[in-house]
């Protein structure tokens, strides 16, 4: 179907299967996708960018739930802050719950999805830490319907890119069944971008704690050797506990791995008060993912 939206775009298609979307961007390459549109038509409407034609996401049903496979949740790219923000979706992947329910305000939540949370790659982009700490995968749909699967550190860290007329078609997650948390510091009270974010997630089958760190960085940052010595410090068959100035620990080992000291003179006092602030949400999200 296409209609005409002559303010934004000569044409907009509006395909109903990721199918018909990857069809529809190889036969107009300048097609650029939209979703929810909070990000893409901030862009347009701040003059960044001048799409001839749009291809709409928001009828593929397929992408705005998720189904199970093998341990993980294939959750569809469609999928809305708000859909994830609900008990059901929270049960599943508490961290990636926590995220989408701090993503900005109701309208955003509403409209705002996982795929264009991740294809924005926004530093501040509450979902990013959860997927990384997650350890999940991207399931890419290619111009011609084949798949190929992207980590989406990769993505993220620039290792790998979306090539032209692909689109991310599911996010595939594990499904951990142990807790997880999601933190944010804001500069300001209600709704606001991240200054610092973390998300921490438990794997007690294969003994890990996964912890990823967001807004400091083009990239969320994994504090791996912080990340290996505390899981070494719990016992996982006797309940799981730690001493607090184990847990100040873990979050001063992280903070310091994520915002390191400079090799000469000494770390400003901005960087010090957002390694006091990543520190806190480190040592908090730890300590409530064991209590
Ligand atoms: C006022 C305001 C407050 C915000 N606050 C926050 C916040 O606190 N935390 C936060 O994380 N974000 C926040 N955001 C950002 C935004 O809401 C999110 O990044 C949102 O998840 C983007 O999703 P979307 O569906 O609207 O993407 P769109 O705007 O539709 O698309 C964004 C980009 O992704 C591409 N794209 C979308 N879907 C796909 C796909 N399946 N495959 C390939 N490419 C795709 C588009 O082509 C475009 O380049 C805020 C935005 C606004 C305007």
């Amino acid at each position: 179907m296409t209609t005409r939206a002559p303010q934004v775009a000569s044409a907009v298609m509006l395909p109903s299967s990721l199918e018909e979307a990857a069809a529809a961007l190889a036969t107009t390459p300048a097609a650029v996708p939209v979703a929810g549109g909070t990000d893409l038509m901030a862009s347009v409407n701040a003059g960044l960018l001048r799409p001839t034609a749009l291809v709409g996401l928001g009828r593929i049903s397929e992408i705005r739930g998720w189904h199970y496979q093998d341990g993980h949740a294939l959750l569809g790219a469609g999928l809305t802050h708000a859909r994830m923000g609900r008990p059901d979706f929270a049960a599943l992947i508490p961290a990636l719950a926590g995220a989408a329910r701090a993503a900005g305000p109701p309208q955003i939540r509403n409209a705002g999805t996982l795929g264009g949370n991740i294809i924005t790659g926004d530093r501040t982009g509450d979902a990013l830490p959860a997927l990384a700490a997650l350890e999940a995968d991207l399931i890419i749909v290619g111009p011609d319907g084949a798949l190929r699967e992207l980590p989406v550190s990769h993505l993220l860290g620039g290792v790998d890119m979306l090539r032209t007329g692909e689109l991310i078609g599911f996010v595939r997650a594990p499904l951990l069944h142990a807790p997880q948390v999601f933190m944010k510091a804001t500069g300001r009270t209600g709704p606001g971008r991240a200054i610092a974010s973390v998300a921490l997630v438990l794997d007690p089958a294969r003994r890990g704690v996964r912890c990823a760190v967001g807004a400091v960085g083009p990239a969320p940052m994994r504090p791996l050797e912080a990340e290996q010595w505390v899981a070494s410090l719990i016992e996982w068959d006797a309940g799981r506990r730690l001493a607090p100035e184990a847990l100040q620990a873990f979050g001063e080992y992280v903070a310091a791995s994520c915002i390191p000291d400079p090799e000469e003179g000494t770390l400003p006092a901005a960087a010090q008060h957002l390694r006091r602030t990543v520190a806190a949400l480190a040592r908090r999200a730890l300590g409530r993912a064991l209590s």
